[in-house]
């Protein structure tokens, strides 16, 4: 919040229109019946309060600090695993399954989404899944099939950690370390993770607000996190239509008046694969720096979020609206 202080002969109703044509939202804050401060909330403009002392009629300007130093200090591109992420590079795509569910189906799935033009093999070898009832994850011994996929097609890897004990063995494997959204308030997990010094894909909790977010990555950042990137995955809320809410605006924020690496996640967010191209668009439209998708040689018969999973036709389909391209063709395009 910035909180501006009025001299005496102010205007408060002149001061009050220069904040608002900053696109700051005001508060009035009176004493005594009279307007002596302006308040400024939400900061969600891009101001520098100092900027504001030039305004007729203001005596003082207070910044409160803020909570998240280390966030607001970080680059607003990132390299994970030879890859760009962030503001100026292209747009990546972080692809495959929802779940790792074999050694050949994450084998098959990497060399598709490499001819694709994906950058990032994803897939769950630990599984946060709501039910206890359904599949789990294979587990650590997924972790060597996912990284041996992803080198055999020269794909880095992100995949989650759940607890605080996953945390080593999946740092050892992945170059992004994924916080899902059930645990992005999870600060053990995210110490834990952040001791790992390996880079972190930070999924928004579905009901966090962006300031939350921003406050999570703080401590991967405290705890030792060289880099963040975050991830919106929509959050609660939209009676059922779509999965759930996908949050541009909030992605929007992040790159634009944050300067931080985001991308989006269509397929989590809306739950249906028609919906990824155009969410998916979106996205990089509004500032993201990649999109992370689920996709699946055969999604009716997927262990898990089968109904979100584009099939290889539809990633080649995203792969063309997002203008990204294959090895061979980057080479062809790029010398
Ligand atoms: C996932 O990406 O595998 C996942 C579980 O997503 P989320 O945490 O966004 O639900
Ligand atoms: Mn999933």
């Amino acid at each position: 919040m910035i909180v501006v202080t009025l001299n005496e002969d102010a205007d408060p109703a002149a001061v009050r229109r220069a904040l608002v044509a900053r696109g700051l939202w005001v508060e009035t804050l009176e004493t005594s019946g009279r307007v002596t401060h302006l308040a400024a909330v939400p900061p969600s403009a891009d101001v520098d309060p100092g900027t504001l002392l030039a305004i007729p009629g203001v005596s003082d300007v207070a910044a409160t600090p803020s909570r998240h130093p280390r966030v607001d200090a970080h680059p607003t591109a990132v390299r994970v695993g030879g890859v760009a992420i962030g503001a100026g590079a292209a747009p990546v795509l972080l692809a495959g399954p929802c779940s790792v569910e074999s050694e050949r189906q994450i084998f098959e799935a990497a060399e598709r989404v490499a001819r694709a033009g994906a950058r990032f093999l994803r897939g769950g070898a630990f599984k946060p899944r709501t039910s206890p009832y359904t599949f789990q994850g294979h587990g650590a011994r997924a972790l060597g099939w996912l990284r041996r996929a992803a080198d055999a097609h020269g794909l880095a890897v992100v995949t989650e950690a759940t607890t605080p004990e996953e945390a080593g063995a999946v740092a050892d494997i992945a170059d992004l370390v994924q916080v899902g959204s059930r645990n992005m308030a999870s600060f053990g997990l995210l110490a834990a993770v952040g001791r790992t010094g390996r880079p972190v894909m930070l999924k928004r909790g579905m009901a966090a607000t962006v300031e939350e977010w921003l406050l999570a990555g703080e401590h991967l950042l405290v705890h030792g996190a060289p880099a963040v990137v975050f991830c919106e995955r929509g959050v609660s809320g939209g009676g059922g239509s779509t999965r759930n809410l996908v949050d541009i605006a909030a992605a929007a924020l992040l790159a634009h008046v944050h300067h931080l690496p985001v991308v989006v996640d269509p397929s989590h967010g809306t739950g249906r694969r028609d919906l990824v191209v155009p969410l998916a668009l979106a996205a990089v439209a509004a500032g993201a720096a990649g999109v992370l998708v689920e996709t699946h040689d055969d999604p009716g018969a997927a262990l898990s979020d089968g109904p979100q999973a584009l099939s290889t036709a539809e990633l080649a389909r995203l792969a063309a609206a997002l203008g990204v391209h294959a090895p061979d063709e980057r080479r062809a395009r790029h010398g």
